[in-house]
């Protein structure tokens, strides 16, 4: 077939030194994700080309538009590189991709890669230009204004003609910028915490904390179902259940009310700092939102964050919570996010949680709690699950 799937590399090309690895990253990526799909990709400092079944055109487009890391995409006609041969090109592109029987307006754009190749760019933008008109009496030329933008990409071997181009996500390719642990709980937020630190190509494994018998199976089975939408973007990942029943009572028996989500979230943390450390992780990421709730005002925030030194990563801290939820419609997490099934912080929600904790306070409520036998005994006891996109649905009746 002399058609291929043609990319355009996202924000890594202002990487210089780093872009060999951001593209082996990203064709390794893009070969993962199309694996069932018998593909043959090559790759240059500048494009990746994939040669594919033609049957399988719609699939891989969508799947190349859920991969991050790339700026834009198209289906290109490859051609010999020569000017006779690219006219003849151009013939077959426009009588495929326009209906002849119309008007059009349109303009040419060429880029040489290979710069030794003459006409020069604004040469052929001519010679390619007059092809057109002469041979299709319904296109015009406005450069200013077109209805068609012919893209002709000089390179040395071979080169390529498209038309239409799909916006592709942009971001980093997944595993370029290391590992991060998301604490991923069953709510709107923090699904879309997950999705923009995998859009800067962190590469992530999920921490789901549990409170069986005072949450459900329902409840976990939801975090899996969340997970599996992230699998979409950040390819397989392991899902940590936590079993966090223990520490959380012994929280509720000994805490005053009003500090029960503070203490129990510097538990939290104290245990992902010791996930990241097992996990090889980097960094923390979670849904937090600044002034959202109780526990997410600065001075809780501090207050909670001062038991780790690992960089703590809130991508939706600034955001709505419309904004959120609108980028939780986008990647599909939302109908399952408001299912009902309860987490295990709100089901001990205090009616007057405080927002302006002291740090002291909590140091002398702590003494109270024998917290790290109940974290030791914790980590022993974790349930590891490996989460791929490709997974039964268990709410497949419900959503
Ligand atoms: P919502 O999306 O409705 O705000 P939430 O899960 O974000 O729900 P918060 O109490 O705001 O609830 O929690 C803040 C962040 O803490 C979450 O976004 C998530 O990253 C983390 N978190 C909360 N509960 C859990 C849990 N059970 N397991 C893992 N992470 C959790
Ligand atoms: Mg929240």
């Amino acid at each position: 077939m002399n058609r291929v799937i043609l990319i355009k590399y996202g924000e890594l090309t202002t990487k210089k030194g780093n872009r060999k690895i951001f593209i082996n990253t990203l064709y390794s990526n893009i070969l993962k994700k199309l694996k069932d799909l018998d593909v043959n990709i090559s790759k240059d400092m500048s494009r990746m080309y994939i040669e594919y079944d033609s049957t399988n055109q719609e699939i891989i487009l969508k799947k190349i538009g859920e991969i991050f890391g790339i700026h834009a995409f198209s289906i290109a006609y490859k051609t010999e590189t020569n000017i006779d041969a690219l006219k003849e090109m151009l013939n077959l592109v426009l009588k495929e991709n326009l209906d002849l029987e119309k008007n059009y307006t349109f303009k040419v754009e060429t880029k040489r890669s290979d710069k030794s190749f003459s006409p020069n760019s604004l040469e052929c933008n001519y010679i390619f230009g007059e092809h057109i008109l002469k041979n299709f009496p319904n296109l015009k030329v406005n450069v200013h204004d077109y209805q068609v933008l012919v893209n002709v990409e000089i390179r040395k071997d071979y080169s390529y003609i498209y038309l239409n181009e799909y916006t592709g996500l942009g971001g980093y390719p997944v595993g370029t910028l290391g590992h991060g642990l998301l604490m991923l709980s069953g709510g709107i937020d923090s699904p879309v915490a997950g999705y923009l630190a995998i859009k800067r190509g962190i590469k992530l494994n999920l921490v789901y904390f549990e409170a069986i018998p005072h949450t459900s199976l329902e409840a976990r089975n939801k975090v899996i179902e969340l997970a599996k939408k992230l699998a979409i973007y950040g390819g397989d990942m392991k899902l940590i259940v936590v079993p966090f029943t223990k520490l959380q009572e012994e929280i509720y028996k000994k805490v005053p009310g009003n500090y029960s989500i503070t203490i129990m979230r510097r538990m939290m943390y104290r245990i992902m700092e010791k996930l990241t450390k097992r996990f090889k992780a980097l960094a923390i990421i979670n849904g937090e939102s600044v002034g959202q709730v109780a526990s997410q005002t600065l001075t809780s925030m501090n207050v909670i964050n001062s038991v780790t030194n690992i960089p703590v990563i809130r991508p939706v801290a600034c955001l709505d919570k419309l904004e959120i939820i609108e980028i939780s419609k986008k990647i599909d997490t939302y109908d399952i996010s408001i299912l009902p099934y309860e987490d295990c912080c709100t089901i001990f929600v205090p009616k007057h949680p405080i927002i302006n904790p002291n740090l002291n306070q909590c140091l002398e409520m702590e003494k109270e709690l024998d917290y790290e036998t109940l974290i030791a005994e914790i980590l022993d006891n974790l349930l590891v699950i490996n989460i791929s996109s490709s997974m039964e649905n268990i709410y497949e009746d419900i959503l």
